[in-house]
């Protein structure tokens, strides 16, 4: 029920916001979003193996996936996109001990993520995500800052098992709620404790900085709050495989949590002293980090936006 609750707070927030973030529909297109449909989906994958039985597969434009070849098939965290899937699914076939997907984990609603779920729903096998990512992958979604739209997947592609708080496979696999909203209010991690391999989606960025979809509730005190969390899961051996980019430690989580946190701070004292989000964005708050992350202009529009969302007194 508090589940419930949370998301009718949020679409009487995005209504508030909803006009505020008017002001910056004339900006230009989030022209470098990753979010994009990769069009090299058709490349090559590559695998890297990270224990006997578990795989990351990249394929030249679409995120991480990883896959756990199993004597019954192949479990996989995450799907690519719909342009992916057939090149992931010849893929994940062609692994040492590869086969059919059996079970398809969704870490969120993101298209990008969930490309694979209507041939998996269609062979009637499980999709398991958070509840929250199942509401929202059965709707249609508007992104207020660029008008993109994102249609409600057919229903024999919406995950067919959620659930709220956590769960256990058989086979020993964990899989639980991030419930501090950081990429959205959906976020799930993935953990294969025999091989202490973490598979946290876009909770965690490995690539540049993050898309802050505030439109499904992300923000950037989840952000900073599921990076916390995050290290109360992983210990200082574990492999943690973000959404984007290559597969990270407890300590590259740590160094993030402290940059989030930092930049954290300098946003809310920003919106404190009344400031706007184009003012945000001439202040430079990511300066130092840019070098490393690229261009945070849109990072920093988007973060502040969600402030709004989460912080404003009158939200
Ligand atoms: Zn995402």
């Amino acid at each position: 029920m508090v589940i419930r609750d949370a998301h009718t707070r949020r679409q009487v927030l995005k209504a508030a916001i909803g006009g505020a973030a008017g002001i910056v529909l004339g900006e230009p297109a989030f022209a470098a979003s990753p979010l994009r449909r990769g069009q090299a989906a058709s490349g090559t994958a590559a695998t890297q193996q990270l224990s006997d039985d578990l795989f990351l597969v990249t394929i030249p434009g679409e995120t991480n996936v990883l896959a756990q070849t199993t004597r019954g098939g192949v479990l996989l965290v995450d799907g690519a996109s719909a342009a992916g899937a057939d090149a992931l699914i010849r893929a994940v076939t062609a692994l040492p001990g590869g086969g059919p997907v059996h079970t398809l984990f969704n870490t969120h609603w993101h298209p990008e993520q969930t490309g694979s779920n209507e041939a998996v729903g269609k062979a009637g096998k499980a999709i398991i995500a958070q509840e929250n990512t199942k509401l929202w992958l059965s709707t249609d979604v508007t992104w207020s800052w660029n008008q993109k739209r994102f249609k409600r997947l057919p229903k024999i592609a919406q995950p067919n098992k959620s659930f709220y708080t956590s769960g256990k496979l058989e086979s020993g696999v964990q899989y639980g709620y991030i419930p501090d909203a950081a990429h959205t209010d959906g976020d799930l991690y993935v953990y294969f404790p025999q091989q202490n391999v973490l598979a946290v989606g876009d909770v965690v960025s490995g690539q540049g900085w993050p898309v802050v979809d505030w439109q499904t509730g992300g923000w950037i005190g989840g952000i900073v709050g599921g990076l916390q969390r995050l290290q109360t899961i992983a210990n200082a051996d574990t492999r943690i495989v973000p959404g984007r980019g290559p597969v990270l430690t407890l300590a590259d989580v740590k160094k993030q949590s402290e940059m989030y946190g930092e930049i954290y701070n300098r946003l809310a004292t920003m919106l404190n002293k009344g400031r706007g989000p184009s003012e945000a964005v001439e202040a430079k708050p990511t300066k130092e980090f840019d070098a490393q992350m690229g261009n945070g202009d849109e990072f920093v529009r988007r973060s502040f936006e969600s402030l709004w969302a989460y912080l404003s007194p009158d939200a």
